[in-house]
Parts: C-alpha cells; structure tokens; sequence
C-alpha cells in the first residue's frame, strides 16, 4: 500500500514539477539519434578495448591518441586537441570549442579521467577489457568509472563540432591520466602546468553524482559538491621472530591481526555537514516506511543514534555519517617456519570535511593502544611518512545556480520528478585540485544506476545500456545549456 501511495505521490510530484517550470515542458530534449547513439558506443568500445590501467600493460597514452585522432579526422584544429603530460605513457588530451567572437564569460571545463582501476580476468565473468552487450548492460573496466563519461562527452564534443555549434563561452573537454593512482595525475598537472589550457568559471565532473534508481525508479539525483579526503596508512608489527617450532605468547602477526579486530569494532563518531543534511533532506521526501523515519529521526537535534545506527548498515549511507577507515591489505611473514619478523596491513581511510589525515593518524594509534605497532602515513605516490598531511577536507562552495538551473531542468525533463541534491563525494575526485585552485567542481555523470549496482573498482562493471544512450541526451542538452544557444 505504501509503495502505490508513495508512486501517487511521485506523479504528483512530477506533474507538480512540470507545472512549476513551464520551460522543461515546452523545451524537449532532442533525442540523440541512432547514428549518434552507435558512434557513441563505438567509441566506448574502442576505450574499454584499451587498457587504462597503471600497470605495465596499461597506457593511458594509447586512448587519449585513439581520442585526439576521431577529433582531428572530424575537422578540429590541431591546436584545439592537445595532447600533452609529463610522462610519454600518461598523456592528456584537452580538448576546445571555441566562442563565436570574445566570448564574456571565462570557459566551461568537463573532467573526465581516462585511467582505470585494474581488473583480471579470473576474477571477472566476461573479459574486463572488451565491451560485451549481456542482458541489457555494457560489461567491461570503466563502464561505470568513467569511460562512459569520456566516451558520452567526446561524442558530444564530435557533435556539437559537426553541427557548427558556436557557444558564447569557450567549452574545454579534458582527459586525463592519473586519478585513480600513479604518480602522474593529469589533473593536478594541468592545474599547476598548462593552467590557460583549463582554467574555466567552473568544472563539470562527470566522474560523480548521477540519478540513483531503487527497483528501476528514479528516486534522487546527486551533484558532488564536496568529498571525502582519500588516505591510506600502514600499519606495522615488528617482532625478532625465530623458529616457528619455539612459538612465543608475543607474535607480530597475532599483535597487528588484534589491532585490526579493534578498528573492526570501532565506529567513527555520526556527523552531518549541509551538504549531507540537503541530501538527506531529500531523500527522507522519497522514502517510505522505516527507512524514511529513521532519516527524519537522524536530522532532529539531537540525532537519534538508533536510527543512525539502523540507517548504517547500508555502506552507502554509513559513507555519508561519518569517517570509514577499513583493512584492504595485508602482509607478513618471511618463511612457513619461522616466527614472523613483520607483520604490515594497508588501511584506507575516507575522512568526513572538517578533519585532516594526521587528525586520523592519531585516532588509529588510539584505537589501536598498542605502542609496539606504528601507524605511518602512505602518500598517493607510494612514499611512507611518520606523519599525514593536517590539511582539511574543502568546505563546500555555494552551489552555483548557472550550473543548477539547467540540470535541474534537464534532470526533471529525463527522469521526472526526480529531486537534484548536491550531496558529499565519498571517494575522492580530481575536482579537488580545481577546488584547491578557486575553481568549483561539481559532479554529475549523468548516468541513472540503481543504488545496490555500484561496481566502479570492483569485479563485472556493468552499465545500463539504456542509461548510457540517456546520458548522451543529458549531456548534448546540457553543454549547450552551460555553452548558450
Ligand atoms: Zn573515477
């Protein structure tokens, strides 16, 4: 009963919102046609086809070209796709539309990152590295993150530049190398290098946010308007070890494996930012039953720890409530028959704003208590520190609304009645480098996924056919939105 109540109400809601903005009504999204639709999966193919990954057999170089050479065999100028970066396998294309005249308004910069994580075969159903049509979806590495993005808007660009589009302001489309790992980030690079080949008013990252569907509905439509700072520390028990036929009460792999259950049990304080309240906010409208009390319950003052609690066991609401520090490696041991010398483990941290790294350090060193263990910081390069960086995770910036406006608009014309919140990232994206250098970053990609089917780093990546070919109709819309008319 509560399910057809609550469909009630959204197509209450989503007539109410075709009544409150008349131009989403009278405005249609042109629908991207069948030789769009198939130059765009072809595309995505070709990327997914070439490894991406920062391993030996990866190169970022090689799909960054394959990119540049379907711009410059469409007519771009040489100069208008530049490829360039400070490692010959890491290369970064960028991109340009140019304004018809001067243009008033400073550019207008999509970020989409051409590295992806690695996948192995054994672990996977299909192929990672061939795009397979199976069932409705498009499998393969980065079909959720993010060559689906790269993909959607090289395409774009290709149209727009085959129609003669002339936006007022200037668009840039950048991909880069670097995001999720290496010591080479393309974004970072080009902030600090090649700053007049991506400076813009604003970035539009397609590598966050998106419509969030729960059994096909569209319930939520998130804009990354802050995140989570990335950390990762290695923790270590030493031991002078010895012959594993004389074992001892004190073990480095007993001390550090009773360090990890510790950190199992513990549970960072609740926290909401207005980011997070906004988010929950709207989704409390959207939900039923229980999960809607307990929403309402966790914004009252004071929060109510047992709703919090319940809410929690969904990983992606826990993400939202506080910091997440979790063991992803482990390693120890020299020999099968002796006592081991050193026992390390790898734990990865996603930090609510408001705390630094070292903050952190220092929580773990706590919650471990043990003083024979050290806690040593592991930056993105690799290198090993006694002590995390104190920076902050960014405050959120006021959302824009010349970027609001349209998405919103976009958003009610594709997936009806579907809120737009701007919500906490709670991975890390390259927006904080155009963050960290003035420029606001928001993350949408566009992209319609049912909320259990994130599987960006994990094994049988799948994407929603038909959410792919929406994409395209969002993101042609929407540049020309953000470009002018
Ligand atoms: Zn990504």
């Amino acid at each position: 009963m509560s399910r057809k109540l609550s469909s009630v109400l959204l197509a209450f809601v989503a007539l109410a919102t075709c009544l409150s903005s008349p131009a989403s009504a009278q405005i249609p999204i042109p629908p991207t046609s069948a030789e769009d639709r198939a130059l765009a999966q072809s595309i995505l193919k070709e990327i997914i086809e070439i490894n991406t990954t920062d391993t030996p057999r990866g190169n970022v170089t090689t799909a960054t070209a394959a990119m540049r050479k379907r711009l410059l065999d469409a007519g771009f100028a040489p100069r208008d796709v530049q490829l360039l970066g400070p490692d010959p396998r890491k290369q970064n294309l960028v991109v340009r539309i140019h304004a018809e005249g001067s243009p008033k308004e400073k550019p207008v910069l999509f970020l989409c990152h051409m590295d992806v994580v690695e996948a192995l075969r054994s672990d996977w159903t299909t192929d990672p590295f061939q795009l397979v049509e199976k069932d409705g979806y498009f499998y393969g590495r980065g079909t959720q993150d993010m060559k689906d993005g790269d993909a959607a808007l090289v395409a774009i660009f290709l149209r727009l530049h085959r129609e003669g589009y002339k936006p007022k302001r200037d668009l840039i489309l950048a991909l880069t190398a670097d995001e999720e790992g290496g010591r080479f980030n393309g974004a970072r690079w080009l902030v600090e290098h090649h700053r007049e080949l991506v400076d813009a008013a604003f970035v539009i990252n397609p590598d966050a946010g998106g419509v969030e569907l729960v059994h096909g509905r569209a319930v939520i439509a998130t804009v990354e308007a802050t995140e989570k700072v990335y950390s990762d520390f290695q923790v270590t028990a030493l031991n002078r070890g010895g012959h594993s036929s004389l074992p001892r009460p004190d073990n480095a792999i007993y001390e550090l494996t009773a360090a990890l259950d510790k950190l199992a049990a513990y549970t960072f304080p609740f926290e909401l930012n207005q980011v997070t309240r906004a988010y929950f906010t709207r989704l409390a409208d959207q939900e039923t039953g229980q999960t809607a009390a307990d929403m309402h319950a966790i914004l009252a003052t004071p929060p109510d720890r047992s709703a919090a609690a319940r809410l929690s066991a969904e990983p992606s609401f826990n993400s939202n409530f506080r910091t997440t520090c979790v063991a992803t490696r482990l390693n120890a041991g020299h020999a099968n028959n002796a006592l081991p010398q050193t026992a390390q483990a790898n734990v990865n941290c996603r930090i609510f704003p408001g705390h630094s790294p070292e903050e952190i350090r220092q929580q773990l060193v706590s919650i471990f208590a043990d003083n024979n263990l050290t806690v040593k910081y592991v930056s993105d390069s690799g290198e090993v520190f006694d002590m995390a960086p104190e920076r902050k995770a960014i405050e959120p910036p006021a959302p824009i609304p010349e970027v609001f406006e349209p998405l919103t608009r976009l958003t009610n014309a594709l997936w009806p009645g579907t809120p737009v919140t701007p919500v906490m990232e709670n991975g890390a994206s390259d927006s904080i480098y155009f963050a960290q250098a003035g420029i606001p970053s928001y993350g949408f990609s566009g992209i319609a996924l049912e909320r259990d089917d994130d599987r960006a780093h994990g094994r049988d990546e799948r994407l929603p056919i038909d959410s792919y070919f929406k994409s395209l109709d969002f993101f042609y819309s929407f540049a020309k939105a953000l470009g002018g008319e």
